[in-house]
C-alpha cells in the first residue's frame, strides 16, 4: 500500500490507495442492504466506546487513514455495475464528518458525484456538518437520509466519551436544518452509557429538545462493550466514580453475537436493556416520536430494522417488512 504521511494540527493523515472494492457491504444485518464506504480507517472522533478503534487497520490514537483514491475508484467502479445501488451508507466503522480537511473534501467529491448519478446518500454522524456540505445535502434533499448520533445532552459526559463530536446544540441545529430542507432525518440515542445517560430527567430533556426539532423517530441501543473497548476506557476515564457506575452494569450481563456480523459483545442484562428502552419509548410516545430498538446489537429483545441506513425499500418491500416485524411485536406481547 502506497503511503503518504502529512501532520495536521490534531490528527494525523496517512494517506494510503484502497486496493479492495470501495462498494463494500456491511456484514451487520442491518447495514446489508446497501454498498458502505469507510473514507478512513480510524476516527478523529475518538470516542472512547468505539468499536471500530479495535480493528486492525485501526492507525491508532491520534491517526487515521484516508482512502485517498476512493473516488477514482468509484468512477471506475460504478459504470462496470450490472445493477447500481439505490444508495451508500457513510460509514459503518468511521464518520463521515470527522473534523479532518481532507477528509471532508473527500466526502463532498464524493457525494457529488454519487448525486450526478442519481444515487442516494445515507448517513449517520455525529460530527459538525460544514456549510458547504449541508447545502450539498439539503440540495439533494431526496437522495439523502441522515442520522444524528445524539445519546445525552449533557456536554461534562460528552466531553468524557466523545471528546471531538459536535457539540449536542450543533448536532440538533444540524439536524433541524436537514427536516426543514426536506431530508428523511432521525436521531440516533446509541449508544446509552446506562447509570449515566438512562435517567428520565436526562431522557426527558433530550427527546423534548428532539421533538421540537420535528424528528418523528429514533432508534435507540445501550453500549456493548469488548475486551479492548473495556481497557480503552480503563485507560482514558479518569473520573473512577463514573467509570465504575459504567462499568457495573456490565458485571453479570451477557455475550450476545452481533446480528450478521458474528462478533461477540458484553452488553448490560436483558432486565436492565428493557428498563431503559421502556423508559425512552414512553418519554418518546408523550413527544410523538416512535422508537425502534437496534435489533443487531439486542437480538435477544428486539428483531425487525432499526432503519441506521434509512428506508432505500420499494413500498411493497417495506410494507411487507412492517408487516412482519409488527406480526412479530404482536405474537411477543402475548407471550
Ligand atoms: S464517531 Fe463513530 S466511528 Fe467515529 S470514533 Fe465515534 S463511534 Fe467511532
Amino acid at each position: 500500500m502506497a503511503q503518504e504521511v502529512k501532520s495536521l494540527s490534531m490528527t494525523e493523515v496517512i494517506k494510503a490507495k484502497r486496493k479492495a472494492t470501495v462498494l463494500a457491504p456491511s456484514q451487520l444485518a442491518c447495514l446489508s442492504k446497501l454498498p458502505t464506504i469507510n473514507l478512513t480507517a480510524g476516527c478523529a472522533h475518538e470516542c472512547l466506546y468505539c468499536y471500530a478503534r479495535s480493528y486492525s487497520q485501526n492507525p491508532g490514537q491520534g491517526r487515521v487513514t484516508l482512502y485517498a483514491n476512493t473516488l477514482e475508484k468509484l468512477r471506475d467502479e460504478l459504470p462496470r455495475k450490472r445493477k447500481r445501488p439505490k444508495a451508500v451508507y457513510f460509514s459503518p466503522s468511521s464518520d463521515v464528518f470527522q473534523p479532518v480537511p481532507e477528509v471532508l473534501d473527500l466526502a463532498y467529491d464524493v457525494f457529488e458525484y454519487l448525486f450526478s448519478n442519481e444515487i442516494g446518500v445515507a448517513l449517520l454522524t455525529k460530527g459538525r456538518i460544514p456549510a458547504q456540505h449541508m447545502s450539498l445535502l439539503c440540495a439533494n434533499a431526496s437522495l439523502v437520509q441522515a442520522g444524528i448520533g445524539l445519546t445525552t445532552l449533557r456536554e461534562e459526559l460528552l466531553k468524557v466519551f466523545e471528546p471531538r463530536t459536535a457539540p449536542p446544540q450543533v448536532r440538533l441545529l444540524q439536524a433541524k436544518m436537514l427536516v426543514e430542507a426536506g431530508v428523511s432525518t432521525r436521531i440516533r440515542i446509541d449508544p446509552i452509557l446506562p447509570g449515566l445517560m438512562d435517567d428520565a430527567q436526562g431522557l426527558e430533556a433530550l427527546l423534548k429538545a428532539v421533538a421540537s426539532i420535528g424528528i418523528k423517530h429514533v432508534a435507540v441501543s445501550t453500549a456493548f462493550l469488548r475486551p479492548p473497548i473495556i481497557r480503552m476506557l480503563k485507560g482514558h476515564v479518569r473520573n473512577k466514580r463514573v467509570l465504575h457506575v459504567l462499568l457495573s452494569h456490565y458485571e453479570s450481563g451477557p455475550i450476545l453475537t452481533m446480528n450478521g456480523a458474528g462478533t461477540s459483545v458484553i452488553v448490560p442484562p436483558a432486565p436492565i436493556r428493557k428498563k431503559i428502552y421502556a423508559r425512552v419509548k414512553q418519554i418518546a410516545q408523550r413527544h410523538g416520536i416512535a422508537t425502534s430498538i437496534c435489533a443487531c446489537k439486542n437480538g435477544d429483545l428486539a428483531n425487525g430494522s432499526c432503519h441506521i441506513a434509512g428506508d432505500w425499500l420499494g413500498e411493497p418491500e417495506a410494507r411487507r417488512q412492517r408487516f412482519l416485524f409488527d406480526s412479530l411485536e404482536s405474537v411477543r406481547r402475548q407471550e
